[in-house]
């Protein structure tokens, strides 16, 4: 490489030597086995920042001009290596840990062995409070050095034994940092996503997949990290970690399939496993509850009926498992457990007094989606619960679908007031959604929240409210407000009120400098919402001299909106020109962005440029979007063209067949050539048989 420039691999570094030229040559030594795809080769400028844990060399590299925002991405990396070697116990199986951040990366991270790839868009100011870190993506492929690099699923059909596990680590060390709420709030949400997805009947371990893309799904990664959590608190922290130590110590750096985790599991803990695995790995869905709870005073027996919901089918099974059931009394609470089994059951509890919160699954260890109506006593009893914040969650769940005074006064409480931000994130959505006056002025007057996460979720469910007082808050946050995350949520927020103040706020930030061009991206969207083509000049003026400071996404995404805004504009000659001057921009997102665009601008007159790029490589994203844009635009000529369009078409499918038939041929040449010698590879391979 010339000097100056950095190459980074896996493994450790050889020597960095000058040849004759002036060129450097670098030799990195990877020498312990681990998978093809986790070979990496990075080569560019960069800086980097430096630490080191025990005698491990940590680095974090960025591209030179973002190397300020390093610091705050690399945080957590020496304290991640030292709380996953505690948790794994297995020491880090590799020579040095090193993070590269590159611009316009194709995922948020890939754990290569010990030299991860990360997206820069994890970089961050410290302009965004507490919104933004990088601690779960730095996680995540840091437990992927040991899950996935040091054992590595045999192939993508136990793929989540590499992301569920990644995932399920992350989420280990969330509670490691942030305390225990932070990590019940990360499963509550990924449950909600899990038990919301409905018609799955693929099981995480599957063999029939079109393409390893789609393994890569919200059952390999959070469904995935469930599995570990249940079978977690099934075996209990000691016996689990035992399991895990040994599965690692057993299968390093060679590969695993799901049994040979089964199988040390049931070594360990003396049990079978195989309904376990059978029920959540190698079939598909989860169970559907629907639980009723009665009290009888005079026998003092509290009743609770289970019963199993889920369609059954040779994919999905009726579930077993254990239930735990909370039952609190000012005087106490009582824990029970049971073991569901049958498609529906009575369970029958002697308590002291009737008891005023009923939990099922109060340490959140069961993933399952769960109707379990309760009255609103009942609820507002369980949202005051300070000490089972699944509970106040649970709870504001219910509440959000009830509209009395009482309980959007307790929401507006559990806002203001809980000690948990999850909580008061959840109650603000929650008053969104019960959407009456009294709702919205709870809101107006929260907006004033000191943990910025609750404030831009304030700001962004009164941009659900269609009113003049939530517009003109959202108007008064893009004064006041210093946080760009919070600033680009009322951006979008205002976006969609047709107010006459709309337009000169949306205009006043999109030249508003900003950490990657964040405002202007909100500014952007907000001008799409508001589809006025009286934005056109400036949107196209910003665009011709400020690229260099959008991201290539949010560059795309403007492409994208100046087409939109000018599709029905008398003359689009303007529009269409800047458009097509990026048909051949040096980065591929941005050539397909403009071609798309041409699509929405509905020209005519684009055709001629859209053929060019409708000639790139076979397969090629760009020329299939060309030739899909081409189409639209041809579809869409009046009439009187129709004859000269189908020449045009006619001559392409005839270009199209030329070139094909030429392949063809070549592909014939080479056949026979090949088919020509056979006396040349016939004795090789009996030699290499006779070995
Ligand atoms: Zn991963």
């Amino acid at each position: 490489m010339p000097e100056g420039m950095t190459v980074l691999s896996n493994g450790r570094l050889l020597s960095e030597e000058k040849d004759a030229h002036g060129l450097i040559a670098a030799r990195w030594l990877q020498d312990k086995p681990h998978a093809n795809y986790l070979i990496s080769l990075v080569a560019g400028y960069f800086k980097k920042v430096e630490d080191h844990h025990r005698d491990i060399p940590l680095a974090f590299y960025t591209p030179t001009s973002e190397i300020g925002e390093a610091p705050g991405s690399f945080r957590d990396t020496k304290d991640i290596m030292a709380f996953f070697e505690q948790e794994i116990g297995v020491p880090y199986p590799w020579a040095k840990y090193y993070q590269v951040c590159v611009n316009d990366f194709v995922a948020g991270g890939m754990e290569n062995t010990s030299i991860t790839t990360l997206t820069d868009d994890t970089l961050f100011t410290s302009a965004t409070e507490n919104i933004r870190d990088s601690q779960g993506l730095v996680a995540h492929e840091m437990a992927h050095q040991w899950f996935g690099d040091l054992v590595t699923c045999k192939d993508w059909s136990d793929i989540w034994l590499n992301e569920g596990f990644a995932t399920y680590y992350d989420a280990l060390y969330d509670a490691h940092k942030n305390g225990r709420n932070s990590m019940l709030y990360g499963f509550y949400q990924t449950a909600r996503f899990i038990t919301g997805v409905t018609n799955d009947t693929n099981a995480i371990v599957r063999r029939i997949y079109d393409s390893p893309d789609q393994m890569f799904d919200f059952l390999a990664y959070p469904k995935g990290s469930w599995v570990l959590r249940m079978l977690r608190s099934q075996l209990g922290e000691d016996l689990y970690r035992r399991c895990i130590r040994t599965y690692l110590e057993r299968h390093q750096f060679d590969n695993v399939v799901t049994e040979d985790l089964r199988a040390v599991i049931e070594e360990f803990s003396g049990r079978s496993y195989d309904q376990f695995f059978d029920q959540w790995v190698y079939h598909a869905h989860h169970p559907e509850l629907e639980v009723n709870y009665g009290w009888d005073e005079k026998t003092k027996l509290a009743k609770v009926t289970v019963k199993q919901t889920q369609p059954i089918s040779e994919q999905v099974l009726l579930f077993h498992f254990p239930l735990a059931v909370r039952f609190k009394s000012p005087t106490g609470l009582a824990d029970r457990q049971v073991n569901v089994s049958e498609k529906e059951e009575d369970f029958y509890f002697a308590l002291s007094e009737a008891p005023q919160i009923v939990r099922l699954d109060p340490d959140f260890t069961l993933l399952a989606k769960i109707k379990f109506e309760l009255p609103t006593a009942m609820l507002h009893a369980q949202l005051a619960d300070r000490d089972d914040v699944i509970g106040r969650l649970l709870a504001l769940e219910q509440l959000a679908a009830k509209k009395d005074k009482e309980t959007v006064a307790k929401l507006n409480q559990a806002l203001n007031g809980d000690p948990f931000y999850g909580v008061r994130i959840e109650a603000s959505k929650a008053l969104r959604s019960i959407h009456s006056d009294e709702a919205l002025e709870a809101l107006l007057e929260s907006t004033n929240q000191s943990d910025a996460r609750v404030r831009r979720q304030v700001i962004a469910d009164l941009g659900g409210f269609y009113r003049q007082s939530a517009c003109h808050s959202a108007r008064q946050v893009l004064d006041s407000e210093k946080n760009p995350d919070i600033l680009a949520a009322a951006l979008r927020a205002l976006g969609g009120y047709a107010k006459p103040e709309a337009p000169e706020a949306v205009l006043k930030f999109l030249n508003a400098p900003s950490y990657r061009n964040e405002l202007a991206d909100a500014a952007i969207a907000a001008m799409r919402s508001q589809d006025d083509p009286v934005f056109i000049p400036p949107l196209v003026e910003t665009l011709a001299q400020r690229e260099a400071e959008f991201t290539s996404r949010g560059f795309a995404q403007a492409l994208g909106t100046l087409g939109y805004l000018a599709r029905n504009e008398e003359k689009k000659d303007r529009v269409r020109e800047f458009l097509a001057g990026n048909l051949s921009h040096r980065k591929r997102t941005i050539q397909l962005a403009a071609i798309n665009a041409l699509a929405t601008l509905g020209d005519p007159k684009a055709i001629a440029a859209l053929e060019k790029s409708a000639t790139a490589a076979r397969e090629s994203p760009e020329r299939s979007a060309a030739e899909k844009a081409l189409a639209d635009l041809r579809a869409a000529r009046k009439p009187v063209d129709d004859f000269k369009n189908l020449r045009q078409e006619v001559l392409d499918l005839q270009k199209a067949n030329r070139d094909l038939r030429k392949e063809l041929d070549d592909l014939k040449k080479k056949v026979d050539a090949a088919r020509a010698k056979p006396g040349e590879t016939n004795p090789k391979k009996k030699r290499a048989l006779g070995k």
